[in-house]
């Protein structure tokens, strides 16, 4: 049975072939189904109108009802005509102005008619003006139907063939008139009543037509729950799945490795946190079940350090153990960390990444296939086919936030079972995306920073106060401490990027001829680059000038400032990383942010909440609601399970919670799906797993 939502827009009236393409190519719409979750992102209230006398100049979009006494028009040059109308109510007169289009207007609308106006009034020569105004007449508008008017995204493209808000509001109304049944139920009775939702056809038709406000925060309630559900439904089911059908490999023991580096080989003493975390995965390692662990740690909280201590059991238990990073800068970083933490231990450690090639990939290659390799550090050219163990157990991928479901499945034929994995992540998902994206991950959480550490403090100066900045650096110099600054090096502008570096430097060293200065960036040679960096780490440097490579992994424990220029395009998370490069000693640090003096709001608002504060959590949870889940850093392609049209991850964290709860009562009252009476919500997820891509990738 064809269901009326498959329906082909085109014999929608007031569709077409023309509006149907336009449709299709500038919104991807072409069904019934498609045009409905075409949701509004705004309404304005229509219920009232106002009298002419009424008017204020602060009011927002206000409507009159009103008819034109004549028209006016002026010459304004270039062949253009404005046009006013000056129409009355009978308590004043306002105008209406058009700067375009004359011919049309003065031929289409009617003298001595009442029409009903909607814009925002403005003051212009001692009247009330409203400028591109909706125009109705009032005789097709009645009050009682005006309610909410419901606003809709258009493009440049189609406003020009007159596809505005307006008609797409039409086009869905004359729609819902056409569906005389009302559209199938897709939530059981036993989830909508207890929570009070209404129906999905009632939800459908008061979206885009609510009558009151009520009207549309139960529907969008609705709607959104509904949404929700299904995504927290599909990543629960996958999990349980996975769990009943993967044992995990059973890492039984500590041995000799993991006691030689922790008696012999620890540089400090573990944090409680650390401790905690390193016991959590201990445990989960031996139970049988493959280990999902989300690993979450503000910068400089030590993960590393957890890292490879896991990894040391894996081998206690004859298995190999790898570390994915997201750059091969990073990957390198870590493979000389952990050479160095397990300097004079039998273990064997190997990079792997884009770069390692010829013969000695081969080799790598082989001493994995054949067991040699005890440890692979590299970046995703790691989960390549080509790449096999002969007994992976164990893999921990770093900063990694698209590492999601999909990737995962990966992993799963590099060794007989699947092998435990650890994500770390040093920019906190929020709790709500972090559900989403790994549904079904076991969250440890490092909250305590090694000893010693002081918050940092965090500075807002413009460009244009470069003497007190230049006396700051100075101050800090003299009492013996060293001082990063970055400048930003983003691909698109690699060139112009690269030119402010080099003429930054030049400044920098004029600027400050009593000391030395390094300079490191990515398009350098690996070996310039390190001699560079070894300048600074030993002190012989007291000032680096970098692009962003320092973000993440570079230790300098005497660096106290760190100082970002242009911070205005950097990402809140970004800017949170570099952050962390300082503060790793003894000494008040500081982190100075220096943009232009003109800025737009959200620029602002990121200063501001790096200014205001140093936890890594609040940090994500302002950059989330700042951009929005599609934006966050590194999920772009992140085969995230989900394609929300109307619930925000960011916003509507209460619901996320809500949708899981719900969606586990059902896992957990019919693990395998066969139930009659939940028969329905399978059927349904079925379905949409058919039409949406990114949820099927996961199964
Ligand atoms: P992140 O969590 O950002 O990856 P790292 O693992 O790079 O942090 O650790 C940051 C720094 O803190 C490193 O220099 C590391 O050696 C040091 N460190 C880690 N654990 C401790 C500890 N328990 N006590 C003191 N320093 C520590
Ligand atoms: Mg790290």
């Amino acid at each position: 049975m064809l269901d009326i939502l498959d329906q082909d827009i085109q014999y929608l009236p007031g569709v077409g072939p023309r509006r149907k393409t336009l449709l299709s190519k500038e919104l991807g719409i072409s069904t019934y189904k498609e045009l409905l979750e075409y949701y509004p992102y705004k309404y304005v209230d229509r219920s009232r109108i106002y009298r002419i006398n009424e008017l204020s100049g602060d009011m927002p979009f206000v409507q009159i009802r009103a008819r034109i006494l004549s028209f006016e028009t002026f010459e304004m040059g270039f062949h253009r005509t404005r046009v006013v109308a000056h129409v009355s109510d009978g308590t004043g007169v306002a105008d209406i102005v058009w700067f375009s289009g004359a011919k049309y207007i003065i031929s289409h609308y009617k003298l001595s008619t009442d029409y009903i106006i909607f814009g925002r009034p403005t003051v212009f020569n001692g009247r009330y003006q409203f400028a591109h105004p909706d125009i109705d007449p009032a005789s097709e508008m009645q009050l009682s139907q005006m309610g909410l008017q419901p606003y809709y995204v258009t493009t440049e493209n189609m406003k020009k063939t007159g596809m505005t808000s307006r008609a797409i509001e039409k086009l869905i109304k004359s729609m819902l008139d056409n569906m005389k049944e009302p559209l199938r139920e897709t939530l059981p009775d036993f989830i909508t009543k207890p929570l009070n939702m209404i129906s999905r056809d009632e939800a459908f038709r008061k979206i885009h037509n609510p009558k009151t406000p009520d009207d549309m925060s139960k529907a969008r309630y609705r709607l959104k729950f509904e949404e929700l559900f299904y995504v927290q439904l599909n990543i629960l089911r996958y999990a349980s799945d996975h769990r009943r059908k993967y044992r995990g490999y059973i890492f039984s023991r500590v041995g000799k490795t993991f006691n030689d580096f922790y008696f012999n080989n620890l540089p400090f003493p573990l944090t409680g946190a650390q401790k905690r975390v390193i016991k959590e995965i201990r445990k989960d390692m031996g139970s049988g079940q493959q280990m999902n662990r989300l690993l979450q740690g503000d910068v400089g909280s030590g993960k590393t350090l957890v890292a490879l201590m896991s990894m040391l059991i894996a081998i206690d238990n004859g298995f190999q153990a790898c570390i994915m990073a997201p750059t091969e800068i990073l990957a390198e970083q870590h493979l000389a960390t952990i050479k160095g933490m397990l300097g004079g231990m039998d273990v064997n450690v190997e990079l792997l990444t884009g770069m390692v090639k010829g013969k000695r990939r081969k080799a790598v290659l082989e001493g994995l296939a054949n067991g040699s390799v005890n440890i692979l550090v590299g970046t995703h050219a790691v989960i390549e086919d080509t790449v096999q163990f002969a007994r992976l157990g164990f893999v921990v991928v770093d900063e990694q936030h698209r590492f999601g479901v999909a990737q995962r499945a990966r992993l799963w034929n590099k060794s007989d079972k699947p092998p435990h994995v650890l994500v770390m992540t040093a920019t906190p998902i929020p709790r709500t995306l972090a559900m989403t994206i790994y549904g079904d991950l076991d969250v440890s959480v490092i909250d305590e920073l090694p000893p010693g550490r002081k918050p940092v403090v965090t500075i807002h100066k413009y460009d244009d106060q470069t003497t007190s900045l230049y006396n700051g650096i100075r101050k800090q110099i003299n009492e013996g401490r060293q001082v990063y600054i970055v400048f930003p090096l983003i691909k698109e502008s690699e060139k112009i990027d690269l030119k402010n570096l080099e003429d930054g430097f030049e400044g920098l060293k004029e600027a400050f001829p009593e000391f030395r200065l390094s300079k490191v960036h990515g398009k350098m040679k690996p070996a310039e680059k390190e001699e560079e960096m070894k300048h600074f780490v030993s002190g012989e440097t007291q000032i680096l000038v970098a692009t962003t490579v320092i973000e993440v992994g570079v230790n300098v424990p005497n660096a106290s400032v760190m100082v970002i220029l242009n911070a205005e395009r950097f990402g809140l998370s970004q800017l949170h990383q570099l952050r962390g490069r300082v503060g790793r000693g003894a000494d008040q640090s500081y982190c100075i942010l220096v943009s232009k003096r003109k800025l737009s709001e959200e620029t602002r608002k990121r200063i501001d909440i790096m200014c205001d504060t140093n936890d890594g959590f609040r940090i994500a949870e302002a950059d989330l609601k700042l951009r929005g889940p599609g934006d966050l850093e590194g999920t772009q392609q992140s085969g995230m399970a989900f394609d929300l049209k109307i619930a925000d991850i960011a916003r509507d964290g209460q619901l996320v919670q809500l949708a899981r709860d719900e969606a586990q009562k059902i896992i957990d009252k019919d693990p395998m799906c066969q139930k009659q009476e939940y028969a329905m919500l399978w059927k349904r997820l079925d379905s949409l797993r058919k039409t949406n891509i990114n949820w099927s990738a996961i199964s």
